[in-house]
């Protein structure tokens, strides 16, 4: 049980309208940026069909993916949960890592 969830019912996650989305929103949409950035010169630059390009195009890829289901949470209103214990996302976590699923202990129970 989170303090959001108990206080106005909301899933437990960071309130879509709420200035924690907000913020969260915008590192998304930088981190965003960042990489599509980062995959436009990476398929600029790269031999297409070296491992090494392969690999590096797929985590970016990868990566994309994640920020758009993060931005899904945010509209969901479950953004900032840890989809395995429930509990919330440590800020500073978020904040280095805005598309993390997970607070660390379940992420590195996971590896
Ligand atoms: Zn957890």
């Amino acid at each position: 049980m989170t303090v959001n969830s108990a206080v106005n019912g909301a899933p437990g996650g960071y309130p879509p309208d709420g200035a924690q989305a907000r913020r969260a929103r915008e590192l998304l949409r930088q981190e965003r940026q960042t990489r599509i950035a980062q995959l436009a010169v990476l398929e600029h630059e790269e031999d297409g069909t070296s491992e090494g390009f392969l690999a590096r195009r797929e985590s970016l890829q990868g990566t994309l993916e994640e920020i758009d289901a993060a931005l899904g949470r945010l509209d969901a209103g479950t953004y900032g949960m840890c989809e395995d214990c429930g509990e919330p996302v440590p800020a500073g976590r978020l904040e280095i890592l805005p598309y993390a699923r997970r607070c660390v202990q379940c992420q590195q129970r996971r590896r």
